[in-house]
C-alpha cells in the first residue's frame, strides 16, 4: 500500500513539476521583462514647495537619479523641467496650489521617453541652482530646483538658460535636438495633402484627436476628473465602435497619456489625408450650472462670450506643457481662408448640424448645442473639423455620467450616427 501511495505521489509531483515548468517558464519571463522596464523608469514619489515670495525651492523625491535640464521660459513665467522618463506616482491634486513664486505645477510624458515638470511662477524668476542628490543611507534620490525673483530686464535675459548638471545636454546634442526646444521636433510648414495621400482604401479616414494628455491634465472636475482621461476613454470607445461598421480607417493623434502640440494635431490629420477631424474635450465653467454637450466649429469670430473664453483656455494647452512658442505665429494660422477653406467650412458646420441631430433623442446637449469660436485645432484648410464638449466637468451630475462606460457607448454610438449621416450625403453629392 505506501509504495502505491508513493508512487503516486511521485508521479503527481513529477507531472505538476512539469506542468510548473511549462507554465512558469514563459509567464515568468514576460512579467520579468515588464518589471525589468519598469524598474527601469524611475519613479516620482513626492513633491513639495518650500520658501517665499523671494526664494522658493522645489523637491521632488524620485527612485533613482535621472538625467534633467531645467530653463525658465518668460510670457508667462514658467519653469521647465525636461527629464527622462518618469513614473509620476503622486497624490492627486498634488500641484493645483502653490507656495512663493510657484502658483502652481504639472507632471507628465511630454514625448517618447521623455517627462516633464511646467511650474507656473507668478512673477520674473531666474533659476538659481538645480541639482540632483543621489538616493543615500535609504534616502530616495531628490531633484531640487531652486528659483530667486529678480526684475524683469534680468529675468529676460537669462530666460531659456540651461540647467543641466548632467549628461543631458550630451545626450540632446548627439539625437541632434537642443534640449529643452521643440523647434527641431516639429516641422514648420505641414505639406499639402495630396489627394487620397495614405490611403489603402477609399474608406473614409476619421482622425479622432483626445484632447490634451501627459504634463497637459486640461480641465478638471469637482471630484478631481481630469479632462485628458474623460476625452481619453471616449476616443477609445469611439475608435472601436467606428471601426465596428467596417465603413472607416480610423486614427488618433494620441494613442496614450502623452502630450501632443496643438499644430501636430492638425498636422497629423493632414498627413493622413483625413476627411474628418474631430477634437473631444470636456468644458468646466466657474459659475452657472452648464450642463450638456456641444459641438464646435471654427470661426474667427465667436458666436458668445462663453465660447470665446472656451477657445482661449484649449488654446493654451501649449502654454501649460510649456512650449516656447517664442513670439511666432503657429504654421496653420497665417494660412488666409480662401476658397477651400470656405468649402472645409460648409462641410463642418454640416457635420455639426448632423451631430446635434444624432444627439437630441437621448444625449443632453448644451442650450445652445452649436458653437463656433477661433480653436487652433480646427484649422486644418482642408479637412472638415469640429471641436466636441462632451459636457462639463464643473458639474456634479455631467462628472458622473461622463464616466460611466454607459454613457460612453450610447454618446460613441450617437456620433457613429452623425460620422455615417455626414458620409452618406457627400458620397450622394459625389464629393
Ligand atoms: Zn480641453
Amino acid at each position: 500500500m505506501s509504495t502505491i501511495r508513493v508512487g503516486l505521489s511521485t508521479s503527481i509531483a513529477i507531472v505538476l513539476f512539469a506542468l510548473a515548468v511549462l507554465v512558469a517558464e514563459p509567464v515568468s519571463g514576460i512579467s520579468q521583462a515588464l518589471a525589468q522596464k519598469a524598474d527601469r523608469v524611475p519613479v516620482a514619489s513626492a513633491a513639495r514647495l518650500g520658501g517665499d515670495e523671494r526664494r522658493t525651492r522645489f523637491v521632488t523625491d524620485l527612485s533613482n537619479a535621472v538625467q534633467f535640464n531645467a530653463y525658465v521660459l518668460p510670457d508667462p513665467y514658467r519653469i521647465i523641467v525636461d527629464m527622462e522618463e518618469v513614473t509620476f506616482k503622486l497624490p492627486a491634486g498634488l500641484g493645483t496650489t502653490g507656495r512663493g513664486l510657484i502658483d502652481a505645477y504639472r507632471y507628465g510624458l511630454f514625448g517618447p521617453g521623455r517627462s516633464r515638470i511646467v511650474m507656473d511662477a507668478n512673477a520674473p524668476i531666474i533659476i538659481e541652482k538645480a541639482f540632483i542628490l543621489d538616493k543615500k543611507d535609504g534616502f530616495p534620490a531628490r531633484l531640487v530646483i531652486d528659483v530667486v525673483r529678480v526684475d524683469i530686464k534680468q529675468a529676460k535675459l537669462k530666460a531659456g538658460l540651461k540647467h543641466s548638471p548632467n549628461q543631458v545636454k550630451k545626450d540632446a546634442q548627439k539625437s541632434g535636438k537642443r534640449p529643452g526646444s521643440d523647434r527641431t521636433t516639429v516641422s514648420v510648414r505641414p505639406k499639402p495633402k495630396p489627394k487620397n495621400a495614405g490611403k489603402r482604401s477609399s474608406r473614409p479616414v476619421i482622425v479622432l484627436d483626445p484632447g490634451h494628455g501627459g504634463v497637459d491634465p486640461g480641465t478638471s472636475g469637482r471630484r478631481g476628473t481630469a479632462e485628458k482621461s474623460v476625452v481619453f476613454k471616449f476616443a477609445l470607445v469611439l475608435k472601436k465602435r467606428l471601426k465596428a461598421t467596417g465603413k472607416f480607417t480610423v486614427l488618433m493623434t494620441r494613442n496614450k497619456d502623452t502630450f501632443v502640440r496643438l499644430r501636430d494635431r492638425v498636422r497629423y490629420a493632414r498627413q493622413n489625408g483625413a476627411d474628418l477631424f474631430v477634437a473631444i474635450h470636456a468644458d468646466s465653467v466657474r459659475s452657472g450650472d452648464a450642463r450638456g454637450a456641444t459641438v464646435y466649429t471654427l470661426s474667427e469670430k465667436a458666436s458668445d462670450k462663453e465660447a470665446e473664453a472656451l477657445a482661449s483656455k484649449e488654446n493654451r494647452s501649449d502654454i501649460i506643457a510649456g512650449v516656447d512658442l517664442g513670439g511666432k505665429n503657429d504654421d496653420v494660422t497665417g494660412i488666409l481662408i480662401d476658397l477651400a477653406q470656405r468649402e472645409t467650412k460648409n462641410h463642418s458646420v454640416r457635420f455639426a448640424k448632423a451631430v446635434v441631430k444624432s444627439f437630441k433623442p437621448g444625449i443632453r446637449m448644451n442650450k445652445r448645442p452649436h458653437r463656433f469660436a477661433g480653436f487652433r485645432v480646427l484649422k486644418a484648410p482642408d479637412v472638415p473639423s469640429v471641436l466636441l464638449e462632451l459636457g462639463y466637468l464643473s458639474n456634479r451630475h455631467d462628472e458622473k455620467l461622463l464616466t460611466t462606460s454607459a454613457w460612453r457607448t450610447k454618446t460613441a454610438d450617437a456620433m457613429v450616427r452623425a460620422i455615417s449621416r455626414f458620409f452618406k450625403s457627400r458620397i450622394a453629392q459625389g464629393q
